[in-house]
């Protein structure tokens, strides 16, 4: 059994889904490989090849490969697969961008968001909106999978790998990055934040984000949003959490002003502790909450911040 696994880097280190995926790749056991594909990325490729239980890093390094343009990895990855039995990446926008592209190319079916490897052959991964664990058997002579990130352990340094340069594909030009306007953000990254205070619609306002910034802040913690908290423009696009946006599973997930929609939890039912504020008694939220205050979010969030600031 060989894997590869395509690492998402920032070109001098690995993403934790980098690491998760070498930590998903060891529990099929066998021989791991890793890709690092990029542009002037040598510190990456080094990051990758300290990782325990790595036999050699794959470094595609050339500007085509710069801005992580998902037509081109696809290619190389394409090119690359043939000799492994897995290709495995993070299921985050990286992952999930490339790799039904690679499927494509080779004509096999992509198995996305794995949870769980039970063999080399056997997976689970959810399905409508985590409320149910599919089990899948591949058959495919390569298999390729991207892996939730929160869902294996990573990687530890500890390992010495040589890196060898692979020959790369010449570009297909079939995109091209117009601009990249990175989100100004002095708060903990939301995927991997240990505490999200989680907003709803019941935040109703500007002012009710600003308690809920506050709050975050004071905790130190990212904040999510629901779909409904975004459609009505309370919250960014890249905050929602859920089916249709990220997937979080941090330490504590305080949920404010949401009802707890299935959509919703799917993205944070992995949370350790859910603390739940709202003023309905009946609000689904409280049936997955492993504390609940029923109370109005503009009485119960001052008084926490202020507790908080003493
Ligand atoms: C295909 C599909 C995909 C979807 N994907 C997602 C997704 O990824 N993420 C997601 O979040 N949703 C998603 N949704 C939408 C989802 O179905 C819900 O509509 C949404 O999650 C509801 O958001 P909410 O809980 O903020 O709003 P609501 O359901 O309107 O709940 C608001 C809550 O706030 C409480 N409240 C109101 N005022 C106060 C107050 N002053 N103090 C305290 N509590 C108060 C209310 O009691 C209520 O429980 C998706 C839907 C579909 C169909």
């Amino acid at each position: 059994m060989r894997t590869l696994v395509v690492a998402e880097h920032d070109s001098t280190t690995l993403t934790r889904g980098a690491r998760s995926a070498v930590g998903a790749a060891a529990k099929l056991g066998g021989e791991i490989d890793v890709l690092v594909a990029g542009w002037q990325c040598q510190a990456a490729a080094e990051a990758a090849a300290r990782l325990a239980g790595v036999r050699r890093v794959l470094f595609a390094d050339a500007e085509h490969y710069a801005h992580d343009l998902a037509e081109e990895l696809a290619q190389l990855v394409a090119q690359l697969a043939p000799d492994y039995t897995h290709v495995l990446t993070g299921a985050t926008v990286y992952g999930r961008n490339f790799l039904p592209r690679t499927a494509a190319l080779l004509d096999v079916t992509p198995l996305s968001d794995v949870v769980e490897i039970q063999s080399s052959e056997r997976f689970v991964r959810p399905m409508y909106a985590g409320n149910v664990l599919a089990t899948v058997i591949m058959r495919d002579a390569t298999k390729l999978l991207t892996v939730r990130v929160t869902a294996f352990e990573e990687a530890q340094a500890g390992g010495g790998a040589p890196i060898d340069r692979v020959n790369v594909p010449a570009p297909r030009a079939l995109s091209a990055l117009v601009e990249r306007i990175p989100t100004v953000a002095d708060r903990p990254d939301l995927r991997t934040a240990s505490i999200v205070v989680g907003a709803g619609r019941g935040v109703a306002s500007a002012d009710g984000m600003k308690l809920v910034e506050t709050l975050a802040d004071r905790l130190g913690a990212a904040i999510g949003a629901t779909r409904a908290a975004v459609d009505t423009g309370l919250a960014p696009n890249d905050w929602q959490v859920g089916q249709t946006g990220k997937v979080v599973a941090p330490t504590l997930y305080l949920a404010v002003g949401l009802s707890g929609a299935i959509q919703h939890v799917a993205g944070m039912s992995g949370s350790k502790i859910i603390v739940a504020i709202n003023r309905d008694p009946d609000a689904t939220i409280f049936e997955i909450a492993d504390y609940g205050l029923v109370s109005d979010l503009f009485t119960a969030l001052p008084e926490l911040i202020a507790v908080l600031d003493r």
